[in-house]
């Protein structure tokens, strides 16, 4: 399946801009964007990965990593094939940085149908940059919010303000993944792009939306730990946001090009977790670390666990049914969560 883009204009000589994505591609008929799956076909830009689904899951919304937002859930992942960003580390590579269209053929309706066979609360476009094939993701997206489902993107928000105004028409949570603190020597030569800028151009065009934002970044130790970057980054975060904006250091692991690099200290990324702290943020996270403290959300006032993590798992839940702390009645800043009953129904095995 393919279908004619939306987030495109056309130039002279047959050629078209995409604009989907920070790299604004000008692509001359017959040639393809970098992603690999936007391409000028006959002068019209054409997403070739519409309704081509190369990864299905269910997981649960921890594993994004959201936790502000309707935790306990069980969400139905979709991906394609196809990147803008070309990460040497890439965990999910083969889908990423392969340069064809191949998946199975789901139109929207059969997605939605499935995620709500298998009882899933949510849909997320995951696995590969979903900005890139934005115009199948808002398709699904729409329908999926009629039929009660809720949207999430795990982004690298290298987005343009094209892609984040279609956004605003399905999508209700979104996850932007800083690489290296966001460093540009590092995403020059890790990631493949030029800077970052537009990375935090995305996330405060956010701001003017409705959409639940969380903030993760990818701590790569020696070339991608700088403390000073990760300051920048967290105050960059609690002048946009305040200081309830959750932001995750994740653990970097071995992967495709990088795999003569170590596993990322724990020490580095608690000292993370300290630098984002003392800047005034309170929701601060280590993930991809089972069974560290800081998986767990603490109340910003009395400092007791208000949800007790090990990995995705929940084990514990101290918050009301209006997610106010059991112990001294704090507000906690989350959306949704286990009052409505998710997590005890959401592995249960559909069939
Ligand atoms: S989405 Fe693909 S074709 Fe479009 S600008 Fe980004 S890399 Fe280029």
């Amino acid at each position: 399946m393919e279908k004619e883009a939306v987030l495109y204009e056309r130039l002279p000589n047959d050629k078209v801009r995409c604009l989907a994505c920070a790299r604004y591609c000008e692509i001359g008929r017959g040639q393809i964007g970098l992603c690999g799956i936007r391409g000028n076909k006959d002068g019209k830009l054409v997403l070739y990965v519409y309704g081509k689904v190369a990864a299905v899951h269910i997981d649960p919304i921890e594993k994004k990593p959201v936790m502000h937002y309707k935790p306990g859930t069980k969400i139905f992942s979709i991906g394609t094939t196809g990147c803008n960003w070309l990460c040497r580390y890439c965990q999910n590579f083969d889908l990423s940085q392969r340069r064809k269209i191949e998946g199975d053929d789901y139109s929207p309706e059969q997605l939605v149908g499935r995620a709500l066979e298998y009882g899933c609360h949510g849909m997320a476009y995951t696995y590969n940059e979903p900005t890139i094939f934005m115009e199948f993701a808002r398709d699904c997206g729409v329908l999926a919010r009629k039929a009660g489902l809720f949207n999430i993107f795990v982004s690298n928000g290298y987005c343009t303000p094209e892609s984040v105004s279609m956004m605003k028409d399905f999508l209700d949570c979104i996850t932007v993944d800083f690489k290296g603190n966001g460093e540009k020597e590092f995403v020059r030569k890790f990631v493949g792009i030029p800077n970052s800028q537009p990375v935090f151009d995305t996330v405060t065009m956010l701001k003017d939306t409705k959409i639940h934002v969380e903030i993760t970044d990818l701590v790569v130790p020696k070339v991608g730990d700088n403390l000073e970057y990760a300051k920048k980054l967290s105050q960059f975060v609690y002048d946009t946001y305040g200081p309830e904006m959750p932001i995750h250091f994740l653990r970097f692991h071995p992967d495709y090009k990088m795999m003569d690099f170590p596993v990322t200290p724990t020490k580095t990324l608690e000292n993370h977790y300290n630098i984002a702290k003392q800047v005034g943020l309170k929701y601060v996270y280590i993930g991809n670390v089972p069974g560290h403290p800081y998986e767990s959300t603490y109340c910003s006032e009395c400092k007791k666990i208000v949800i007790r993590r090990y990995s995705v798992d929940i084990l514990e839940w101290n918050l009301d049914e209006n997610n106010c702390c059991r112990f001294c009645s704090n507000k906690i800043p989350i959306v949704g969560g286990l009052d409505k009953g998710y997590r005890e129904k959401r592995f249960e095995f559909v069939i």
